[in-house]
């Protein structure tokens, strides 16, 4: 199924199609209560995850699971190292059921849209239901970076990613040309 590659929209070719058309979709909700296949790709989501040092968050779409689940990390966020046992937590079929204050913007990055950041708006603080990896039902709150960070992922899950968001947009001064006929198409 997944061996943890993450999909991008673009390679050094130019557009992945294949790839873009697997993020693009609308992921559907795993079973409660969680079944074989399940609990294989939450697992699948979680190694993937562990496996790098430079994501905050991971949905599983990005390794080719079209299937409602992320990971984030809690702590320890640009460290430039994996993610420790107890800093990061899954969300399965997450819904947010409430954001409050006012919109924070920010420069985001993604591993599936390599090279660039986008600056996007965000509710600074989330209520989000969801399942555990358990499969206990869960009611939080989140705030700032990490609510952040999980309105990217739920994106994701949606098939939504940074480079359909309005706000400016970085990129290499030395590949313009590169992103000028990727982002013409
Ligand atoms: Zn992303």
């Amino acid at each position: 199924m997944a061996n943890g590659k993450v999909l991008t929209l673009w390679d050094e070719e130019g557009i992945n199609k294949k790839d873009t058309s697997v993020l693009r979709k609308k992921s559907s909700d795993v079973p409660v209560p969680q079944d074989k296949a399940a609990r294989a790709a939450i697992q699948t989501l979680i190694d993937s995850f562990l496996e790098r040092d430079d994501a905050s968050g991971l949905a599983a779409p990005q390794i080719g699971i079209t299937k409602r689940i992320i990971v984030f990390r809690t702590k320890g966020f640009g460290e430039k190292e994996k993610v420790k046992p107890d800093d990061f937590e899954v969300l399965v079929n997450p819904r947010i059921t409430q954001a409050r204050g006012e919109k924070v913007t920010m420069a985001e990055g993604c591993l599936s849209c390599p090279e660039i950041q986008v600056e996007i708006s965000r509710f600074p603080e989330i209520k989000v239901r969801a399942f555990n990896a358990k499969g206990e039902k869960i009611s939080k709150r989140y705030l700032d970076y990490v609510a952040r960070i999980i309105q990217h992922e739920i994106d994701h899950l949606d098939g939504k990613l940074i480079v359909d968001y309005e706000g400016n947009l970085y990129y290499p001064k030395n590949k313009e040309k590169y992103f000028e006929k990727i982002f013409e198409g």
